[in-house]
């Protein structure tokens, strides 16, 4: 197989059937059959690879890993059936109670649950670092830290992490790096080629790309995969084969979705940075961003992602919204269709002020996910929206 991104994600494809067809089909069957009593011992006993119950695995569900783990250069990897599941069952699978985790503080919010309210049920504490602070990571790990934890670039103030940085770290100490790359996709970044050991997908963004499917994966080293394995096929938290049939789908048109994608934000965000009405805007690629030399190296594009903060504050986030016409209001992102959202006053309105501010959540501060619509009439959307 070709190692080039496109050609795999186009082509690595489940064997075909004695139909010879050419798109692969559905494989809606939760179980499979055993030629005789021997065939289904060895394959029980693992003498066999092959399949046995979509709890452990479905031919459509691997074809979708399988093209994870080539566009990532890993080893091995595991389908869920959301990109919190894969976040759990990661950390369930590779940690015992008395672990500690080391995070940056800005993870996405359900992660954030996790490491607050429910991992500390089982013994295990996380320990946050800002992200424009890495140089106290090392002053927050303690003898019975596992894993080094990081998203880049984050939800949804769209800061980036050195993950070269990071991972130079994590190996100085024996710690896990765990990378959630959901916001770069495969094809705009690679953590495993910084030194991350694992990586985590919600394929439910630009995986997908178009709203439909939850989903979630991780890919990397295959002994921590075959961990992560044999936890998911006793607890349940399988991706369902005709998510992983529409979620392969979708992966053979990343690469030129996403280079539109990019193309459209970038030139949203050059927009956006002359506007009277906003005060700042973050996106990789502009050179005004904090870390826009980490972004460039680390990056192929900047993302669809455009954090931007309106002049005016909460009430002016508001009425922004308010006025919105071709744009959606919805909590999702990654869609085809242009999202914008309100983090102050909407998902993160739980937080405490100084909290929100810890993560870069200004009261101001709107997230656009810039789909595939014309460009410019996203561009006026927004300007009519700034200029009301
Ligand atoms: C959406 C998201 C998740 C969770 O994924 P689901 O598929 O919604 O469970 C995790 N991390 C990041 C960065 C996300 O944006």
């Amino acid at each position: 197989m070709s190692q080039n991104f496109e050609t795999q994600a186009v082509r690595i494809q489940t064997e075909r059937s004695q139909f010879s067809e050419h798109s692969t089909p559905l494989y809606l069957t939760s179980s499979f059959i055993f030629d005789d009593a021997e065939d289904m011992r060895a394959s029980f006993a693992e003498e066999k690879q092959r399949n046995l119950y979509s709890r452990f695995s479905n031919p459509n569900t691997t074809e979708f890993v399988d093209k994870i783990v080539a566009m990532e250069g890993a080893e091995a990897g595991y389908a869920f059936a959301t990109g919190m599941s894969a976040v759990f069952s990661t950390f369930a699978a590779l940690l015992n109670s008395g672990d500690h985790i080391v995070s940056s503080r800005s993870v996405f919010g359900s992660t954030h649950s996790l490491f607050t309210k429910y991992l500390p049920k089982w013994n295990i504490e996380t320990s946050y670092f800002k992200v424009n602070e890495v140089d106290k990571v090392e002053s927050l790990i303690k003898p019975n830290t596992k894993i080094l934890y990081a998203e880049s670039p984050t939800n949804p103030a769209v800061d980036v992490l050195d993950l070269e940085l990071l991972s130079t770290i994590a190996k100085k100490h024996n710690l896990l790096l765990v990378v959630d790359n959901c916001f770069a996709t495969p094809y705009l970044q690679n953590p495993i080629q910084f030194g991350a050991d694992l990586v985590i997908h919600s394929a439910t963004k630009l995986i997908d790309g178009q709203g439909r499917v939850l989903g979630g994966v991780t890919v990397g080293k295959a002994d921590l995969v075959r961990e992560i394995y044999l936890f998911s096929r006793n607890t349940g938290p399988a991706m369902s084969p005709f998510n992983a049939w529409v979620l392969s789908k979708s992966l053979e048109t990343l690469a030129v979705r996403a280079d539109k994608h990019c193309e459209n934000a970038l030139k949203v965000a050059q927009f956006l940075e002359n506007h009277p009405e906003v005060n700042f805007v973050k996106y990789p690629f502009l050179k005004s961003h904090p870390q826009y030399e980490v972004a460039k190296k680390q990056m192929r594009l900047g993302g669809n992602i455009v954090a931007f903060e309106i002049k005016g504050g909460v009430e002016a986030g508001r009425r922004f919204l308010d006025r919105i016409k071709l744009c959606s209001l919805s909590a999702n992102l990654g869609d085809s269709r242009t999202i914008v959202t309100h983090p102050s006053s909407t998902t993160h309105s739980k937080l405490s002020r100084e909290d929100r501010l810890e993560v870069g959540i200004t009261d101001g501060l709107v997230r656009c996910s810039v789909g595939l619509e014309f460009v410019d009439d996203v561009i006026e959307d927004l300007n009519q929206a700034l200029n009301n």
